[in-house]
């Protein structure tokens, strides 16, 4: 057992989209691979937003995914943790208390940038005194608190970007704690990923800025920080930033249109990386060929149209077991010869329906060449319709000469009412003998 320990952060304030759980993934990939612990850890501090049925939700995707997480703990149960670090820093002259209105500080920014200068906080009630934070009690007004930052370069080794470094001069003093006493994400995240020794931080790329402010908060609070790893952000097939129905689209929606779990693990584990993408069926697979050193900085290029692809392969590997239990509440029957004679032609699982409706549901075939199918009908052999298909079209091609897709396709048509699909001989079974003869006659049945 590794000492990995990462964890994944979601904030129950919407649904999980791709974006998102490629960062879960990631995670739990890189955690299983170097035989570690994968944390969830719901980060509901903003109780405006958060809601128990999107963190329902939230734990119903990484379920479906197959990412079991081995611990788990939400920020809300934990204020008293955060309340006690404020005071460590505050004691030790990290954090101070600012009086400034949402809209002093929007003029005070507003003034910097029509001078040409930064909009970063100026850092002015450092200088407040006693009494003049008293005569802001006694308005009424409460302190929201800031970290100190030191004015120093901070530079890490990124798992990801490589060497990093910024120097914080140009960062505002970050918020720790809210006027109404609510703690801001930047510090209840440091102060868990201590108490819960977190040797790993891989997040997106969005949350470099707050890495820089959070290795020195680790530091004030007398820790070390975690490795850091910022994986490049989505964007759509164009590289452009994911589109907005891309960007919003939620797990359950894919779940819906029939992406399988795997399909998604396969092609989110890969986009970004130099290495190509393998559709897989089992995560297991996808385990072994993680590396997350394969990551670049380039943005990785999410396209829905190769996850359908994704998908179809995944969908040729999936043994019956794996999708029994669907098949059955489709009222989908056969078996596993059933689902072998259809399953590589099917985009989704759910689609193995439909040609169940196709074999056993009356169906108004379609006669291209009546003379092939006439003959079709004549020279059906007796016995199990299981082997008969070499044998029945050799002979209804000597009896017509029709040949290639001029003996096939019209026995298609017939029997399914259209030009693709699986292959016919293994449904020759489903279908039955009664239907094929009527089909090839051109009736309904
Ligand atoms: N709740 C944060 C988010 O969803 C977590 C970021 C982090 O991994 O630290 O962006």
């Amino acid at each position: 057992m590794s000492n990995v320990k990462v964890r994944f952060a979601p904030s129950p304030t919407g649904n999980l989209h791709v974006g998102n759980l490629r960062t879960a993934l990631v995670n739990f990939l890189f955690a299983r691979r170097h035989g570690g612990h994968f944390m969830l850890r719901i980060d509901d501090t903003d109780t405006d937003r958060s809601t128990a049925a999107f963190e329902e939700s939230i734990r119903a995707d990484l379920v479906w995914m197959g990412m079991q997480w081995d611990s788990e703990d939400r920020q809300s149960a934990r204020l008293e943790r955060y309340d006690a670090a404020l005071q460590q820093l505050v004691a030790d002259g990290r954090a101070y208390a600012c009086y400034e209105t949402p809209e002093e500080l929007a003029l005070k920014r507003k003034a910097q940038l029509s001078a040409g200068r930064p909009p970063v906080y100026d850092r002015a009630a450092l200088n407040l005194t006693d009494e003049r934070k008293a005569a802001f009690e006694s308005e009424g007004r409460r302190p929201h608190w800031r970290f100190l930052l030191d004015n120093s370069e901070v530079a890490w080794t990124d798992m990801v970007r490589g060497d990093v470094s910024y120097h914080m001069s140009s960062l505002s003093d970050p918020v720790l704690f809210r006027e109404d006493g609510r703690v801001i994400y930047t510090m209840a995240s440091v102060v868990d990923d201590i108490d819960y020794a977190i040797t790993h931080i891989i997040r997106g790329e969005d949350h470099v800025t707050n890495s820089a402010a959070q290795i020195q908060l680790f530091e004030a609070l007398g820790a070390t920080a975690p490795v850091m790893g910022h994986v490049a952000l989505l964007a759509g097939a164009d590289g452009e930033g994911l589109s907005k129905r891309l960007g919003s689209l939620s797990i359950g929606q894919l779940r819906e249109d029939g992406t399988e779990a795997a399909a998604l693990a396969s092609l989110l584990a890969r986009i970004g990386t130099s290495d190509p993408v393998v559709p897989c069926a089992d995560m297991t697979t996808i385990i072994e060929g993680f590396d997350l050193s394969r990551f670049g900085r380039a943005t990785a290029k999410f396209d829905p149209a190769e996850l359908a692809q994704v998908n179809m392969r995944v969908i040729q590997q999936l043994g019956f077991a794996a999708v029994a239990d669907r098949l059955a509440a489709l009222d989908v029957g056969g078996g596993e010869a059933f689902w072998l004679a259809v399953r590589d032609n099917l985009e989704a699982v759910s689609e193995a329906e439909y040609w169940w409706q196709v074999c056993t549901a009356p169906l108004k075939p379609v006669i291209e060449a009546a003379e092939v199918t006439d003959a079709a009908a004549e020279l059906l052999p007796a016995g199990d319709l299981g082997d008969v298909w070499g044998d029945w079209t050799k002979s209804v091609g000597a009896a017509t000469g029709a040949r290639g897709r001029g003996l096939f396709m019209p026995i298609r048509l017939a029997l399914t009412g259209q030009a693709r699909g699986p292959e016919i001989a293994p449904l020759l079974p489903f279908i039955g003998r009664e239907r094929i003869l009527a089909r090839l006659r051109g009736e309904t049945g």
